[in-house]
Order: structure tokens, then sequence, then C-alpha cells
């Protein structure tokens, strides 16, 4: 099956910088982009469907590096609407200690179907709540991914290091190091695929290190290194997390992590709020990842990260949502906007740049990170572009839409940033249709939220 949205304005990375190709045409077989060319050396009766593209923006699936998407259950919960990360933590392990496969798949399908719905085709999620004796397991996000057709790094995560221990949760919701690492062989096996256009991967997790003890941290290091997985876990996210591991470890965040050999190209860290000169460089120089959270450090008062500097200095930084319940909003164009103003105020304050020589951040920067950034900090080079050789993953935004029109035409990429961005019109992945005039095609949408809303109203609201 061949498609051919014909005479678009196409916006791709492309060696490093943002292309805006107007009235181009982009060709799909099957589950590859297999070109990208002037409309005008394109024949369209050579094509099995085509879409006519003049009334649209084309880009790249987003990629979200970082999500928990089963914390849908919990968004906008007052008892945690205006508290600090710790003890908004404290407030939430309560109500998250009573997951289950059939809450955690409801509040997957949501969380995917608003990321779908807003361009957004390849999704990390870092599950690690998994209170022993429940019946939560990665099956819960994984068949909810399936179902939606939406692309997942799935991380295994962990938390095993409880209250009696030093650590954040309670000691019923931590898991005990020998069931955390024999389960993520067991998903690694079962669902891990490393081939090029994977829907799925498996990627291992350990929370933070406020609730994981150091063995855990060292043996799944070594499991997903002897595996060929991707290692993730929050870090620097806040003051009290960097006083937590001074006292704990004598070692801030960045050198706790370099001292378990918890850092390389194969590592991706969310968060990274907190950071020194000297740990910018240590993620530069060994090649560790960045996934730039801006909203929910926001929404949680941890801070701003560093997101320009980082990129000054060569760090991959790609961006993430967040859980639902530190954002309560699965729209990463949204996320590029935060981190396009977060990064304008930082820059007021940033003693490192004191005379302005870096400007502004460019909208162009910003729709970088949720692209071809957040592919990078993934490890995929099929995704977050339309080169020839991509997936066939693409969101189209119609120009006169309310909330664009006037400012498609004057430039398509800060329109796409800056506006608050609509519903994409139509959303492919994998090669395959999933939203459709701004809504999922093959769900009920109302039927689906229902269902959450009354799971959450029976079980997750006191
Ligand atoms: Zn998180």
């Amino acid at each position: 099956m061949t498609l051919l949205i014909h005479n678009a304005t196409v916006i791709t990375p492309a060696a490093g910088e943002l292309q805006t190709l107007f009235g181009h045409s982009l060709a799909i077989d099957g589950q590859w982009v297999t070109g990208l060319a002037p409309a005008g050396q394109v024949v369209p009766d050579q094509y099995d469907e085509v879409i006519a593209g003049d009334r649209f923006i084309v880009i790249p699936g987003l990629v979200n590096t970082h999500h928990h998407l089963y914390q849908t259950l919990t968004r906008c919960l007052p008892a945690a609407q205006n508290l600090l990360l710790f003890d908004w933590l404290r407030v939430l392990y309560e109500r998250w200690r009573e997951v289950d496969y059939r809450s955690v798949n409801l509040a997957a399908k949501v969380a995917i179907a608003e990321l779908l719905r807003h361009g957004c085709t390849t999704t990390s999620d870092h599950f690690y709540m998994l209170p022993p004796g429940r019946d939560a397991r990665m099956e819960a996000v994984l068949d909810a991914a399936e179902e939606l057709g939406i692309r997942i790094h799935l991380c295994r995560g962990s938390m095993s290091l409880g209250a009696s221990g030093g650590g954040l949760p309670p000691d019923d919701c931590v898991e005990a190091d020998a069931d955390v690492l024999a389960d993520s062989v067991r998903v690694i096996d079962a669902y891990h695929d490393d081939s090029a256009g994977a829907m799925r991967r498996i990627d291992l997790a350990p929370c933070s290190p406020f609730n994981v003890t150091p063995e855990l941290m060292r043996d799944t290091r070594d499991l997903a290194r002897a595996r060929g997985v991707r290692l993730h876990t929050h870090l620097a996210e806040t003051v009290e997390e960097e006083r937590y591991c001074l006292e704990k470890y004598g070692r801030r965040p960045v050198g706790y992590l370099a001292d378990l050999d918890w850092l390389g190209p194969d590592v991706y860290l969310a968060h990274c709020v907190y950071l020194n000169d000297d740990e910018i460089a240590l993620l530069a120089k060994t090649g560790t990842s960045v996934s730039h959270n801006p909203t929910s450090n926001l929404r949680l008062g941890s801070g701003i990260a560093p997101g320009e500097r980082l990129l000054d200095a060569g760090v991959t930084v790609g961006l993430g949502v967040d859980g639902a319940s530190s954002n309560d909003g699965g729209n990463p164009l949204a996320a590029a906007k935060m981190a396009l103003l977060s990064a304008r105020v930082r820059w007021r304050f940033d003693a490192a740049d004191p005379a302005g020589a870096r400007g502004l951040m460019a909208a162009s920067t910003a729709l970088r990170l949720a692209t071809s950034g957040g592919a990078a900090c993934l490890g995929r080079t099929e995704l977050g572009h339309l080169q020839p050789g991509a997936a066939a993953d693409f969101a189209l935004f119609h120009i006169d839409d309310v909330a664009l029109a006037g400012a498609a035409i004057q430039d398509p990429v800060a329109a796409l940033v800056l506006c608050d961005s609509p519903p994409a019109t139509h959303v492919y992945c994998n090669g395959r249709r999933v939203v459709e005039n701004g809504r999922l095609k093959d769900v009920d949408e109302e039927a689906l939220g229902a269902a959450l809303n009354e799971c959450v109203a029976a079980r997750f609201a006191w």
C-alpha cells in the first residue's frame, strides 16, 4: 500500500537543523517513508492513495521520552495539587498502591489516546509502581499500546528501597531486588524487539536514588548491558533529592550515578534540573542523554532544567511530558512551548551567560527536542524525521484551524510551538492512520473516558 501526502508544507529535522519545505510531497510505502521531494517532481497517479496536502503542515510523529501513563488515575488529585515532589509522592503512594491490571490498562489507554491525538507516535513509559501481590504488570501498558497503535519504549521500572531502609515509599509498595530482575528478564525475553521500526522495546528503569538500592542499580545496569537494552531513571530533579544523595551517598546525584557506572550512550535521564558545569560536561563526555520535562518541573515547583546549556555542551536532549499526575496533560507540543518559555526565563537569570550571548530559545530548537532529540534519546535513528528511510510516523495539522490561522502563514514552525497547538487532524503511526479528523480512528473516546472516570471515582478519588 503506497500513500502520497501531496504538495504540503513538510517540516523535518535534517542534518541537525529543522527544515521547512513548502510545496513538498511525502511518499509512504507500507511502514516506511520512501520519498520527500518537491511536488512538481512527483506523479500522484503512481500511488494507491493520495491526500491533498496544500492546507496541511506535516511533521514527524512526536517522540515523548518520559511518562508514567498509570498516573492518569490521579491527575489533578486535590490532595497533591500544591505539593513539592517528596510530599506529592508521599500522598500519591497511598493511592497508587491500589493499582491493578485493569486500572493501569485504562489509564494507559486514556493517556495514549491523548498523546496520539496531539501527534505523538512514540512514547517512553516509566512504569515502576508494582506493589507485590497486586495484579499490576507490564502487560497492562503493553496491551494498551498495542490496542491503540502507538510505538512504545516500556521501561520496566522498579522501587526496592522502602521507608524502613531510608527510602521514600512505604515498604509494601516496593519489590525485592530479585523479583525486579527476574521480571525484567521475563519482559525482555517476551517483548523486546531490537529491529528497525520496532513498535515495542523494553528499557530498564530503576525509579530514582531515593527509592532504589545501589545494589539494584548495579544489577540492573549489568542486565541491561548484557541484553543490549537502554537504561533510564529520574535524576537531579529537586534540591531535596540533591540533599538526600549528599547525606546518604556523600555524592551529588550525577556523581552517584558516575560511581555506579550508570552514565553512557545507552542511558537517558529524566529531569537533570540541578546540574553544575562539571556535571553537564560529564554527561556530554559520556554520551548520556537527557529527557527534559519542563511542564512537570514547573508544576511541582522543582526548577528549570538547563536545556540550552546542555545543548550547547553537546548533550542529546529530548522532551517529556512526564506522568499525568505532574503535568495533567499529554501534549508534547505544549511541552515544547513550555521548554521555550522556561528557557527564556532561565536565561535571564543564568549566571553562566550574563552577557546574553545565547539569546532566546527559538521555536525550531523546541520542535527539534520533540522530534529528533527525543528519537536520539531512545536510540532510534528511524524516528523523529521524515527523510526517506524514516518510519511512517507523521502528523498533519490543518493551517486553517482557528488555533493556527494567521500564524501558520507567517511561520509554520512557530505556529506549532507558540500557538496553543490543537489536536492533529490526521496522525499515522507505522504507516497506519490512528487519528482521523482529530479523533482516534478505531476507539470510542467517550466510552474510554467514561470507563476511566468510573474507575477513578470508585477507587482513586479520596
Ligand atoms: Zn517521572
